[in-house]
């Protein structure tokens, strides 16, 4: 075993610190703005090989602190271990400028406030060249460094590509760009009189950086928690809306104004849009975290990249949520100023426009809705054909037609296998949508249920409407209006004495769960639109859909996290109902739901992106990682 040469050891921490002609510009630029700079420029040279320079106007660099401004551990930021708990700046380590000495030449320029002239100054492993030299200087510093990795052979072969790492460079200064929105960037090619990135305001600076097609599409986001049990946060930022997609996920993200990289938000966040947006598309996401500085461990990676976080899992669980409210209104917002637009411009003539196409659509079923407002003309039942057109096909079908049951994965979710791929589906969207579109394909053809015991539907109402007798009393009366139609077209019977009697036979061998009748007939008088016939029988449809679905039973699950309820309130009985219901809920789900679903159900476009689908997993995949093991 030999002692390493101080200098060797010198040049491998550089290395790590400078990992690639970006990271210095980063760790330059960071320098910068820690000196309270209001502008900063970048010129680089062959990809940050040849020639990166960082000038800047901020308060300069005292001609005292020149003799090891570039020594290791030498700072202006930090004085005892204690300051990193609350530190503000960027830097705090003293490593970066003396990492560049070890690997490239270094020249620095500065000027500080009241001087007649600056310094200029080279530096080599870590010390200057000689004495400095005063020169002509404007506000602020400027620093070079040349021949980046001129002695590490390796290394400097491993950048093949200048424009990869340009490309990269004006990436980490966009993502300050974004950020800073009081301070101006520039960056350019040296010789170039082009400037690549250049920015004033923060949307401003996200079109130049990223593209007048996200600018576009961003919304506004903001989230905070103030509750120390949980986290202590506030968020914002600009999200892109469902309109928007990307092949590779873009995530601007800040902590306390650190440019740090999150994979567990990021991995939340797209988990969200995966939801939303088609397959293979990826989002624009730009996040500004503060959190209390004793919050953040700044000090778990060598180049500062990642950080850890008080709390984590809290924050991102909120930071997912309200990316979620967003995107759930924005994409109402977005329907909503489709169909306001003033109704000349709805007569588009440009086929290809799809935006001509929508508004002809809906034009269209407008004018049909019209049509058939009169009830007595509506023998022929076009509105249910309607209804059955409206639901478009999808990829999704062959999936339903040939999918294996795997098992439930939670109380909603079940696992089913197609060829080699895992999917989460959703077992009350589909269960919901497949009753849905029994009950049209049977519209007035039901065979009818009969209740044993007729039930009274004032008393189901007064449970689903809390004893509310007045309003229970309206309701009643509502639905006694409506018993004929109810009757003759969904074979719900109520008898003179206001009783339900028969239910529809919407699947053959299934009967819903009668713990949900009373609110079933609370959403039939509240829910449906009794005035226009499509409307009315699409919303009956709707709540019988919703009142024949697979829900999980009312009572908590005492095979899994419910059972906690039964501890304190220990009723054999009432546990032993809950199994029956849970084990019988999920054997319909196997042998009802599943075989009806192949038969039955045409699964609308929606639900590949609502959540009804989500792919798990690509068995291929998970072969490859395996065979690594
Ligand atoms: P750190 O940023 O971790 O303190 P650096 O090696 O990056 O370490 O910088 C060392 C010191 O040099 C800083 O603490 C700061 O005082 C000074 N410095 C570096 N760059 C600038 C700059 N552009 N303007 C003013 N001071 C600077
Ligand atoms: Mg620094």
């Amino acid at each position: 075993i030999r002692r390493l040469e101080e200098s060797v050891v010198n040049r491998i921490a550089a290395g790590e610190v400078i990992q690639r002609p970006f990271s210095a510009v980063k760790e330059l630029v960071e320098n910068s703005i820690d000196a309270g700079s209001t502008s900063i420029s970048v010129v680089i040279k062959d990809g940050g090989l040849k020639l990166i320079q960082v000038s800047d106007n901020g308060h300069g660099i005292r001609f005292e602190d020149l003799p090891i401004l570039c020594e290791r551990h030498t700072t202006s930021k930090l004085s005892s271990y204690e300051d990193l708990q609350t530190i503000n700046s960027l830097g705090f380590r003293g490593e970066a400028l003396a990492s560049m000495t070890f690997v490239a030449h270094v020249t620095v320029t500065t000027i500080t406030e009241g001087q007649m002239h600056g310094y200029r100054v080279a530096y080599k492993d870590g010390v200057m060249e000689q004495e400095p030299r005063p020169c002509a200087a404007v506000k602020g510093t400027q620093i070079t460094v040349e021949n980046l990795f001129y002695n590490m052979v390796a290394r400097r072969k491993s950048f093949k590509n200048p424009s990869d790492d340009y490309a990269r460079i004006i990436d980490v200064i966009s993502r300050y760009a974004i950020q800073k929105i009081n301070v101006s960037f520039s960056c350019k090619k040296y010789g170039d009189s082009r400037v690549d990135v250049h920015t004033t305001s923060r949307i401003d600076a996200i079109r130049s950086v990223y593209g007048l097609g996200v600018a576009r599409e961003l919304v506004e986001i903001t989230a905070s928690d103030n509750e120390p049990s949980r986290s202590i946060f506030k968020m914002e930022g600009f999200i892109s809306s469902a309109n928007y997609s990307a092949k590779k996920t873009t995530m601007v993200l800040f902590i306390n104004d650190r440019l740090v990289e999150c994979t567990s938000l990021k991995r939340a966040i797209e988990v969200v849009y995966s939801a939303i947006l088609p397959k293979a598309s990826k989002p624009f996401i730009y996040m500004s975290i503060s959190l209390p500085p004793e919050h953040v461990d700044v000090n778990v990676h060598p180049t500062k990249r990642e950080v850890s976080l008080l709390n984590q899992e809290s924050l991102v669980d909120c930071i997912q949520s309200a990316v979620e409210a967003k995107l759930m209104h924005s994409n109402i917002t977005r329907t909503f100023s489709t169909q306001t637009i003033p109704s000349k411009k709805t007569v588009r003539t440009d086929s290809s426009n799809p935006a001509g196409r929508l508004h002809a659509y809906l034009a269209s079923i407008r004018c049909a809705v019209r049509q058939r407002r009169n009830p007595k003309e509506s023998a022929d039942l076009t509105s249910i054909q309607m209804l059955t057109d409206a639901i478009d096909h999808s990829g999704l079908l062959d999936i339903v037609k040939h999918c294996t049951y795997v098992g439930m994965a939670d109380d909603v979710l079940a696992l089913v296998q197609h060829k080699t791929r895992l999917y989460l589906v959703n077992v009350v969207k589909l269960s919901r949508e497949l009753m849905y579109q029994q009950v049209l394909r049977r519209f007035a053809h039901f065979n009818a249920v009969q209740l044993s015991n007729p039930a009274s539907v004032f008393e189901l109402l007064l449970i689903a409407l809390d004893e509310e007798e007045q309003i229970a009393q309206l309701n009643v009366r509502l639905l006694k209006d409506k018993v004929e139609m109810l009757d003759e077209y969904f074979s719900l019977g109520i008898d003179q004495q206001g009783n339900l009697c028969t239910l529809p036979l919407v699947l053959d061998q299934y009967t819903p769960d009668m713990d949900r009748l009373p609110h079933f007939l609370w959403s039939l008088a509240n829910d449906v639109d009794w005035d226009t016939e499509k409307e009315c029988f699409e919303s009956v449809a709707a709540a019988l859909g919703n009142f024949y679905a697979l829900h999980p039973p009312l009572l908590p699950n005492p095979n899994g996290e419910g059972l906690k309820f039964y501890q304190t309130n220990i009723d054999e009985d009432l546990v032993t109902e809950a199994k029956t219901a849970w084990d019988h809920r999920e054997w319909r789900i196997q042998h009802v739901l599943f075989p009806s679903l192949k038969l039955f159900l045409n699964p609308p476009n929606h639900m590949a992106n609502d959540g009804t689908f989500v792919q798990v997993a690509c068995l291929e995949n998970l072969y490859k990682i395996f065979e690594r093991c």
